[in-house]
């Protein structure tokens, strides 16, 4: 359910919602395929400890560069780390961080603004971006928002307040210029909604659905959580760094987390891995 509160300042009623981390899918181990591969190369036995498919398609990954499944399958190889956790520890500490692209989580947020899906598109590599449409989805009932330091005055929230609704106001009146209700024209229709946005508030709450790899993630988990990032990503980000290290402790166990400012800011000693 999408958490709304109405907001009333003055005048005017805004519905103020909250920025949502919805972890919706990751990357499944096929059982038998791996099985097919590592009796292929003559390790039948491998086995991970992992918790998650992630961490274990890290390992499998990590030890299929090296051969290192196993005692005996590479010479040059005396010692294999058997655990997981210790394996992962390795990769990140050497810096090995391609075998972290193999594995991919895919999240939706909801609730965001513009203002917050404009900063994560700047992030190209190892991701894939769904974002809802406003040519296609019609701005009836604006959701908002509000940074902290404009929800402490309640004088700043009352013209935040009055000028989300003048602009809704604005999408209803373009609507019913162009009749846009009585249409059947679906192209007409996309044409019309696609002119309206331009003059909606880039505050808007929307969704929009990213996936990335754990070594993206790790990379903008850092980056957006960073005290001098901008606070809503700070908060959707604070929200991924928890779930991920429930999720996959031995690929984010490196982090520490302090709170900065009411917001976790994660923070590695392995940048750049
Ligand atoms: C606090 C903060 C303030 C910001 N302010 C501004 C601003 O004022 N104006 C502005 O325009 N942007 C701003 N940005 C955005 C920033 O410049 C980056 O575009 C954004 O954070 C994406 O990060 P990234 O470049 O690491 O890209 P990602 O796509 O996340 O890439 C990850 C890493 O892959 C490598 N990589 C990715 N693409 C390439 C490539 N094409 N060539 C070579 N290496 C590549 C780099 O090592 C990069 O760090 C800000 C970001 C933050 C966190």
């Amino acid at each position: 359910m999408r958490e709304v509160k109405n907001i009333h300042t003055r005048r005017h009623i805004m519905k103020e919602v909250k920025p949502r981390v919805f972890l919706v899918g990751e990357t499944r181990i096929i059982p038998e395929g791996m099985q097919s591969y590592l009796e292929h190369i003559g390790a039948p036995h491998w086995d991970s400890n992992a918790q998650s498919d992630a961490e274990k398609l890290t390992e499998f990954y990590g030890k299929l560069c090296y051969k290192s499944f196993a005692i005996g399958l590479n010479p040059n190889i005396r010692k294999v780390r058997e655990s997981n956790k210790e394996y992962i520890d390795h990769v990140i500490e050497v810096g090995h961080g391609s075998v972290m692209e193999h594995a991919v989580i895919n999240f939706a947020f909801a609730d965001v603004s513009r203002v917050f899906t404009h900063e994560l598109v700047r992030h190209r590599a190892g991701v894939a971006i769904s974002q809802e449409s406003l040519r296609f989805v019609r701005l009836t009932d604006l959701g908002f928002w509000a940074p902290t330091i404009i929800r402490e005055s309640p004088e700043a929230m009352e013209i935040m307040g009055r000028a989300f609704e003048h602009l809704e106001g604005l999408q209803y009146k373009l609507a019913e210029l162009f009749h846009i209700d009585e249409m059947r024209d679906f192209g007409v229709k996309k044409v019309l909604t696609s002119a309206f946005r331009r003059i909606a508030p880039i505050g808007l709450a929307t969704a929009i659905g990213w996936s990335g790899n754990i070594r993206a993630i790790r990379h903008v988990l850092e980056m957006r959580t960073d005290p001098a990032a901008e606070e809503e990503i700070r908060i959707v980000f604070g929200q991924v760094g928890r779930l991920m290290q429930e999720r996959y402790p031995n690929l984010f166990r490196d982090y520490t987390v302090t709170d900065v400012g009411g917001h976790p800011h994660f923070c590695t000693a392995h940048r750049k891995v």
